[in-house]
């Protein structure tokens, strides 16, 4: 079919079609198409097209549309995705089976689908899940140019942190010694690592730090990495003072590690505190908590963030505090 598409020289292709994106004239449903170094981009209206440039109309071939979940099921869906897993919290069977199938049907690259079957629990923060299609918890997810392998079934993972994670890392430089006391399958430890830091990451769950391990060769970073399974109160001894930045991400439980951060921090440490709190007075608890703990420091809180809304009325905050011996 022929549309009215903007005429330009190849090279003049990207200039142009900015210029149109910001005039919102470029047709979404039609392929931009060149021939013989001359490009043709399909517009929605050809009077709005700024009057320097030559309108024609031209045969260009449709734009294929993903399929999406909401484009199968009449009602509104939420989903998030972890690698090739797709992730839904659906407490009608019903619902939850005909979503399954239109996630799996869509054009998403996904193999499984899982309803959350409780909420996340215990020290290693793991949760039950029911499988509704596909038959493996284990993926490769992407963030951040980073890959991570790890098993839902087993370990802790959020990609709702993946800004924060990235807030983080990208201040790290490679001088610093960092330590990760709740790290997971490594997803600040990895980056940290490839800032060219020497990162340590702790976690109680063996699983979280074999896949640790194994992210980091996968990410190239070993040599910048150690990983220690087990409770981070126990490796006070071998690395008292020795910190110069500290990760903290064990919302509801972590005022009960700030004496063992102390014992980590160095002369001047930097400590990211994940926290849970009311909207009311989301900081005040965390400034508190290392006002008493921190006698023998100075205490200077230098950034205080929501991370995210966690449940009515509740927010998952972080402060940056800085400790001064
Ligand atoms: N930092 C990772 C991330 O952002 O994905 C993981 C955070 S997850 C909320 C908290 C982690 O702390 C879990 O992997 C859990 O196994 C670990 N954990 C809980 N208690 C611990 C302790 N006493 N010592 C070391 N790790 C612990």
């Amino acid at each position: 079919m022929k549309v009215p598409c903007v005429v330009v020289d190849r090279t003049d292709g990207e200039e142009t079609r900015q210029t149109l994106a910001t005039a919102d004239v470029l047709a979404d449903d039609w392929q931009i198409t060149v021939e013989d170094g001359t490009l043709y981009l399909p517009v929605t209206d050809p009077d709005a097209v700024p009057d320097e440039y030559t309108i024609q109309y031209h045969e260009v071939p449709a734009r294929e549309q993903p399929t999406m979940p909401a484009d199968l099921v009449d009602f509104d869906v939420s989903y998030e995705r972890i690698g090739d897993i797709v992730i839904i919290d659906e407490d009608d069977a019903d619902r939850a089976q005909q979503l399954a199938d239109a996630i799996v049907e869509s054009d998403l690259p996904v193999t499984t689908v899982l309803n959350r079957a409780s909420k996340i629990k215990g020290e290693l923060r793991v949760r039950d899940w029911e499988v509704l299609a596909g038959n493996s918890t284990e993926t490769v997810h992407r963030e951040y140019g980073f890959e991570y392998a790890l098993d839902l079934d087993s370990v802790y993972f959020s990609p709702r942190l993946a800004t924060e994670r990235h807030r983080v890392t990208e201040q790290i430089t490679a001088a610093e010694q960092v330590l990760d006391m709740f790290a997971g399958v490594g997803p600040f430890v990895i980056p940290a690592a490839a800032q060219g830091a020497t990162t340590v990451g702790v976690d109680k769950n063996e699983v979280a730090i074999q896949y640790l391990n194994e992210n980091a060769a996968r990410n190239s970073v070993s040599d910048h990495v150690t990983a220690i399974a087990g409770d981070v109160r126990a490796v006070t001894d071998e690395y008292t003072d020795w910190a110069d930045r500290l990760m903290m991400n064990l919302p509801h439980s972590a005022d009960q590690f700030v004496d063992t951060a102390l014992a980590l921090a160095g002369d001047e440490c930097l400590i990211h505190y994940y926290d849970i709190q009311h909207e009311d007075d989301p900081f005040g608890p965390a400034k508190q908590l290392f006002q008493e703990h921190a006698e023998e420091y100075s205490v200077t809180v230098e950034n205080e963030r929501i991370v995210r809304s966690y449940a009515p009325h509740e927010l998952n905050v972080v402060l940056d505090i800085k400790v001064s011996r």
